[in-house]
This record gives structure tokens, sequence and C-alpha cells, in this order.
């Protein structure tokens, strides 16, 4: 865990969070500001400040992150598809520095950016 994280305190249990799955790895919780009907942040219970910071160490977590985001979108009932977005660094807009994917869905989603 790291001092003054936000994400790494959500996983703590020091600040509460609309979750919606957990597993030895993954925790993933509702966003607080949802920018479509189905917003869920998918972030490894390791702090692993960003995309940059992944290596051999610690893959294993995106992996599981992946294989929570699969079973999120069932459980959600994404059929249709969905986005997963990761935002890195500054100019990504990334504003907490632990790793985290959004997924985002519920509604058809533009095709502009990605
Ligand atoms: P980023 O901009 O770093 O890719 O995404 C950070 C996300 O965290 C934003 O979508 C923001 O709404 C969300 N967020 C910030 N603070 C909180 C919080 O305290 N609880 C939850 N559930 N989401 C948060
Ligand atoms: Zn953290």
């Amino acid at each position: 865990m790291a001092n003054d994280c936000l994400f790494c305190k959500i996983i703590a249990g020091e600040i509460p969070s609309n979750k919606v799955y957990e597993d030895e790895y993954v925790l993933a919780f509702r966003d607080i500001a949802p920018q479509a009907p189905v917003h869920i942040l998918v972030v490894p219970k390791e702090h692993i400040c960003c995309a940059n910071a992944v290596d051999e160490s610690n893959s294993v977590y995106v992996a599981k992150c992946f294989e929570a985001i699969a079973k999120i979108a069932k459980a959600e009932g994404l059929d249709n598809g969905y986005r997963v977005i990761n935002n890195c660094g500054a100019d990504g807009g990334q504003t907490v520095m632990h790793l985290h994917f959004h997924i985002i869905g519920g509604v058809k989603l533009s095709e502009k950016v990605v």
C-alpha cells in the first residue's frame, strides 16, 4: 500500500466504495462520477502507479484485471460490448496514480478517440 494513494485506501477499506467484484488480486467498484450507464474501475490490489510501471514482476495483476473485466462485463449484462480504458500519465489524463482500467458501457459509445 502506498501512502496517500486514494485507491490503496479504497482497497484497504479506509474509504468506502460501491464494490462490484473482488478477488485476491483485484478490486472493482463503481466510478464516483460515471460517464456512462455502466462505469466501473478495475484496480489491482498491488500499488502499481501506471501502465509504465508494469513489468514481469507485477504483470500477473494486469492479467487478473482482464480476467475480472470479462466476469464483470457478463455480470453487468454488457453482452453487446463495452470499452476498456487506461489513462497513463498527465498527457493520458490519469488523475489517480494507481493503475486502473475503466469499464465503460451500457450505451452505444462514440467511435471517436479510439
Ligand atoms: P483517471 O482519470 O485517473 O483515469 O480515473 C480516475 C477515476 O477515479 C475518475 O473517473 C474519477 O471519477 C474516479 N474517482 C476519483 N475519486 C474517486 C472516489 O473516491 N471513489 C470512486 N469510486 N471513484 C473515484
Ligand atoms: Zn495505490
